[in-house]
């Protein structure tokens, strides 16, 4: 049977990093397999009004550029299926009526056990289970009852997901047993942690694979670093592409112990993706970005500067503030630009008449400005980065202020000179 698998998140409001690796493990294995990847919303539990937050799951999932098979589902389309089905169960003796609900008898000896691919054999001695609630009295299926029944009814080879999801797996294999279905193979991934070893919180940083995108990770770092949190290919590899991912994914090898999520290392990993990036590549994720987060800055120029920063953010979402200067006007702080004048005014007569105005020759003349001043290269370059700038720290000088160009680089270099 071909491989098809499913992520079912509940519409709760966004994608939580947690879902999202869950997601990415399935879609990696059906990739792998060359099977499908449902998308399943499981609105059971939810009465209120989902669209806006089934919009979100997509919208984070396609950035991400997990696509499913097939449109998505709702579990809640499903309740009439469900509600008959008790029904059948209660006249074939294999459920009961209590209090208006619907129980299922689940076996009193021996055990329910499964081979978790992830956690090897689990065993549940059935004297334990007890006799859940397929229905509700108002008719409701509960989800222990639509969730296996909908992987029956969908043809799911493999469930994968949240090893939170344990205890429910005996009474769902009854179920699907009861109807006379095959049970899926199940693998209990580990739950995510912060590096303190709790559970992960707002408190340890972002939660919504949303607030990865809008703070300006690239979706590759995202995914990639989501793949290692409980799964690696051998012991060094850690920096691979998406078909990489998918070709040497394989689910015998995800660990059962809880996966750690470093903040400190996806902030090392980041950056690395930027530089892999082609110029073209990085300038058009750069003017994407910017567009989606309101600003609206010349499109050229962003292609223009983004040479400039490539190798020296990390995050899309640093370069309003390490290149802005080239969009907005600066306000240096007149204490960084302190014992400059000298050279600033030096600077001005130096680039007033250079030809051509490119950073090279840039360079050649404010070095000999240097020189001419007595002033080691740091000393003398400071104040023009800060007056030019903006800021201590900025972007290769001599081609920013190429780029910047002579007009407003000038006026900058006399601004601060007044400013003194
Ligand atoms: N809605 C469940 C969750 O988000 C999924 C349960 C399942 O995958 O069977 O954890």
């Amino acid at each position: 049977m071909p491989v098809r698998v499913r992520i079912a998140p509940s519409p709760t409001g966004f994608l939580h990093i947690g879902t999202a690796r869950t997601a990415l493990f399935n879609w990696l294995y059906a990739r792998h397999e060359g099977g499908e990847f449902r998308l399943r919303i499981e609105n059971t539990d939810t009465s209120r009004e989902v669209a806006e937050a089934v919009d979100q799951i997509q919208e984070s999932l396609r950035w991400l550029g997990l696509d499913w098979d097939g449109p998505h589902t709702f579990q809640l389309d499903r309740m009439d299926d469900c509600r008959r089905l008790a029904e059948q169960l209660l006249a074939e003796g294999k459920a009961y009526e209590d209090d208006g609900a619907i129980r299922f008898r689940m076996p009193d000896e021996g055990v329910t056990a499964w081979e978790d691919v992830v956690r090897g054999r689990i065993e549940y001695p059935n004297d334990k289970l007890h006799d859940i609630v397929l229905a509700r009295s108002d008719g409701r299926p509960t989800y222990n009852f639509a969730s296996p029944m909908e992987d029956v009814w969908d043809g799911i080879t493999h469930v994968i997901r949240g090893d939170d999801h344990i205890p429910n797996t005996p009474a769902q294999i009854n179920i699907v047993r009861a109807v006379g279905a095959e049970v899926p193979v199940y693998a209990h991934v580990p739950m995510i942690f912060g590096m303190d070893g709790k559970k992960l919180s707002k408190r340890h940083g972002a939660q919504a694979v949303e607030e990865f995108r809008d703070a300006g990770y690239l979706p590759e770092t995202m995914l990639n670093f989501l793949a290692l949190l409980g799964w690696a290919p051998d012991g060094e590899t850690t920096i691979m592409g998406r078909d990489e991912l998918v070709s040497r994914f394989d689910l015998t090898r995800v660990s059962s112990s809880p996966s750690p999520f470093d903040y400190q290392k996806r902030a090392w990993m980041k950056g690395g993706y930027i530089r892999e990036l082609t110029s073209e590549e990085f300038a058009h994720r750069l003017v994407l970005w910017l567009g989606e987060h309101g600003y609206d800055w010349d499109a050229e120029l962003v292609s223009r500067a983004a040479p400039l920063v490539q190798e020296k953010i990390a995050r899309l979402a640093e370069f309003p503030g390490f290149a802005g200067f080239f969009f907005h006007e600066v306000e240096p702080d007149a204490a960084d630009l302190d014992g400059g004048g000298p050279m600033l005014a030096a600077a001005d007569d130096a680039l007033a008449g250079l030809q051509p105005f490119e950073a090279a020759e840039i360079e050649t003349a404010l070095r000999a400005t240097a020189d001419r001043l007595e002033l080691k290269p740091r000393q003398a370059f400071q104040p023009i980065r800060v007056a030019v700038t903006g800021s201590k720290i900025s972007p290769g000088l001599f081609e920013s202020i190429e780029l910047l160009g002579r007009e407003k680089t000038l006026s900058r270099l006399r601004a601060a000179v007044d400013a003194m």
